[in-house]
């Protein structure tokens, strides 16, 4: 399989192709590629059985798909890991480096990566790592822009975009860590949220690309 395939396959799997069809505009958009090749790429991975393609709608990814590029998906995640954690790379880095090295590293090198890493859950960006060639169980998030102010939430996930990783990274917010909303301005102005005593602003673009379970609703569902 090529770099080029399991990409494709990857991006389905993150946009969360296992539960629904991801748009084609999503995946064009994610892998910069425009929409004619995208269809086309499309078309052979349906083929081979990898996805099931709906148009208008967009792909799921099937069993063989998920097996196709769920090494891949660890290998990444745990370079992350190893990158951050050892060679001081920051969030935007250790994304980008680690797509690079994910390709080449062969399975006894990521299962060594996993052992000395001892077995981080997730990786930097708070993405759960795939245990023994299984999705993790998908957690129900929400999004932090759909919260109202004075709504507490634990940070789980950000969504992994380079300049996105930047501009967020420099906000100082930190991943499973938990928040209270101070503010959102009307008209999707910035999000003011508290978090370990610090007051972090953010654009509200930048707070639809930050996933958080909502500690509101699971009180809510403790007391039926
Ligand atoms: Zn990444
Ligand atoms: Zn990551």
């Amino acid at each position: 399989m090529t770099s080029n395939k399991e990409d494709y396959l990857k991006v389905i799997y993150e946009e969360g192709g296992l539960e629904q069809a991801v748009p084609n505009k999503t995946i064009s958009e994610k892998l910069d590629v425009a929409p004619a090749s995208v269809s086309e790429m499309l078309a052979k991975l349906d083929k081979q059985g990898l996805i099931s393609y709906e148009a208008y709608k967009g792909s799921r990814l099937t069993e063989a798909g998920l097996a196709a590029c769920i090494d891949v998906v660890r290998s990444h995640e745990l370079w992350e890991v190893f990158l951050m954690r050892h060679l001081g790379y920051s969030w935007r880095e250790a994304h980008e480096d680690a797509h690079l090295l994910e390709h080449v590293a062969p399975p006894r090198m990521v299962d060594r990566l996993d052992a000395f890493l001892n077995y981080p859950k997730t990786c930097p960006h708070g993405s759960l790592i795939p245990q023994n060639g299984q999705a993790p169980d998908r957690l129900h998030l929400m999004r932090l822009s759909n919260l109202s102010e004075g709504e507490t939430a634990v940070i789980h996930r950000v969504v992994e975009d380079g300049t996105l990783l930047d501009y967020l990274e420099r906000s100082g917010l930190q991943i499973q860590k938990a928040i209270q909303v101070l503010s959102i301005d009307d008209y999707e102005g910035p999000v003011s949220f508290l978090q370990d005593g610090n007051t972090i602003t953010i654009s509200f673009k930048a707070a639809t690309q930050i996933f958080v379970e909502c500690q509101n609703i699971i009180s809510q569902e403790d007391g039926q």
